[in-house]
């Protein structure tokens, strides 16, 4: 399968999806080799994880070219990688803890004399099918809960950007006992993988977590899934509009726009959306590519050529049905890669594309509202529920703004806190997802089931004391 360079546009690379067959035997492999991995303890299970992080360190430069070359940009590369080996430094730090926490040890219950415990036992073979916009913190960012919690673990990345998981398994190599492999393929080899998994960990779009969905559903298998967005922005008129205008556009326009938390709709009060207007289209005016210079710029190339189309789709949607566009609002084609200058888009309307789609974007729609009951309406007329923000003069009033939204998360006085606040356990409502938090200790313990040992530690009663006589004779 010929893979696509984003910042050539030529396809310069090629995976060999694993087949059938392939499956079935990685599979089997890696039950077999979490029976051993179940049976260390937790903070061992940590300890070999830890290892993990010193083996990417040492790959760093090939991982990092890879990642490079995957998505056409170089700093977020980078930070990819400290963020999955910050990741696995503070699942060693609290995932023994937490696990110790959870499994409750003898306890007396409401009937006397029985008293219980509960174990966790972990899935033992876990898959992640996982997107291309951050290929490596989303392969890993479950499968390192996954193993802490004594899981096996298969990871089908994204086909769009494969070419990190030969280095990364160079990595793995080196840990012999950690059950962790990362396959090629694409959505095929994922919908293969389901049927032989015992818990699937999806990260990706609506259309394909629904299908991940009802085949877990036939496997009899929990699904995670943590699917897309279209998060909104309200700027109060307490809110200081350059400020605001900073802050929508960094958390619009970062990483392009390929995030799942990118603010796509910005909702304004109309008292103070002249001066934002101006700073935002300003600022974004400033905004510069990574081309011809990797190093330089703020934005690199749409990853996936696909995307880029639909996002050009969107924009000329909103122009023609009466949108101004203030910046940006056309893909340009650079050295063969394609670009997008953050777009802000003014006079928008509820039937646009751009308003009710993910854009997956640097694309800034911008409406005015006048009073704050319009702005909530607006912002939770969506399928969506991933997250949002809400910016005002003091924090009091932002929460009490963002307490009305439907949504898992809010970033208050700021946006797009959600990916780097490990803490907050946050919920996907609407269509954005289904299933325990990715983060904080749900995160973890959601790859457990519970067993109960229930002790009885008296005489066990008896036949003749449920017996019907027995009853009536008790209440003669
Ligand atoms: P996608 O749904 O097209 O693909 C995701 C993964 O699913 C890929 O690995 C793909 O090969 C695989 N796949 C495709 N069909 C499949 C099938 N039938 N069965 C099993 N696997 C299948 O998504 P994408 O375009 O790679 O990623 C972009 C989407 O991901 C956006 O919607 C974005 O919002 C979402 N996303 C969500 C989060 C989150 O945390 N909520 C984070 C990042 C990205």
């Amino acid at each position: 399968m010929k893979i696509r360079n984003p910042r050539t546009g030529e396809d310069d690379y090629a995976i060999a999806p694993m087949d059938g067959a392939g499956l079935a035997t990685c599979a089997a492999e890696m039950r077999e080799r979490q029976i051993a991995w179940a049976a260390y303890s937790p903070s061992q299970r940590c300890k070999i994880i830890l290892r993990f992080a010193d083996a990417i360190e040492r790959h760093r430069d090939a991982i990092a070219n890879a990642l490079i070359l995957d998505t056409g940009r170089a700093a977020i590369s980078q930070i990819e990688i400290d963020g999955v080996v910050g990741m696995i430094k503070r699942c060693e730090g609290s995932a023994p803890f937490m696990i110790a926490r959870a499994s409750a040890k003898d306890r007396p219950t409401s009937i006397s004399n029985v008293s219980a415990s509960i174990q966790l036992v972990p899935y033992p073979l876990v898959g992640v099918i996982s997107p291309w916009n951050f290929p490596l913190t989303l392969a890993l960012i479950d499968a390192i809960s996954a193993l802490a919690a004594g899981c096996a673990v298969i990871v089908k990345p994204s086909e769009i950007t494969p070419r990190f998981i030969r280095p990364l398994m160079a990595a793995i190599a080196e840990v012999g006992e950690l059950p962790l492999t990362i396959i090629e393929g694409d959505g095929s080899t994922g919908a293969a993988m389901i049927p032989l998994i015992d818990y699937v960990a999806f990260t990706g779009s609506v259309k394909t977590g629904r299908a991940v969905g009802v085949a877990a559903a036939s496997a009899f298998i929990p699904a995670s899934l943590e699917l897309g967005g279209k998060d909104s922005m309200i700027i109060l008129a307490s809110a200081d509009p350059v400020t605001a205008a900073e802050i929508a556009l960094r958390a619009s326009v970062v990483n392009s726009g390929q995030a799942c938390q990118s603010i796509e709709r910005v909702y304004i009060a109309r008292a103070i959306a002249e001066p934002f207007l101006v700073a935002l289209a300003e600022k974004a005016k400033a905004v510069r590519f990574n081309y011809p210079d990797i190093n330089g710029g703020d934005l690199g190339p749409f990853i996936s050529a696909a995307q880029a189309d639909i996002v050009q789709a969107q924009i000329d949607d909103a122009r023609a049905k009466g949108a101004h566009v203030l910046t940006g609002g056309q893909v340009e084609t650079l050295g063969g890669g394609k670009y997008l200058r953050p777009t802000v888009l003014a006079s928008v309307t509820p039937d646009m594309s751009v308003i009710c789609d993910e854009t997956f974007g640097p694309v800034i729609p911008v409406t005015l509202f006048d009073n704050e009951d319009e702005a909530i309406d607006m912002a939770n007329d969506t399928i969506y529920g991933l997250s949002g923000a809400v910016i005002a003069g003091t924090v009091q009033e932002a929460e009490a703004v963002g307490a009305r939204l439907n949504v898992g998360a809010v970033s208050i006085n700021d946006g797009a806190l959600t990916t780097m606040v490990w803490e907050a356990e946050k919920s996907s409502f609407g269509l954005s997802g289904l299933g325990p938090s990715r983060m904080g200790e749900s995160g973890l313990l959601r790859f457990f089931r519970k067993r109960a040992m229930i002790r009885q530690t008296g005489a066990a009663q008896s036949l003749a004391a449920y017996a019907e006589n027995c009853a009536k004779s008790n209440r003669s």
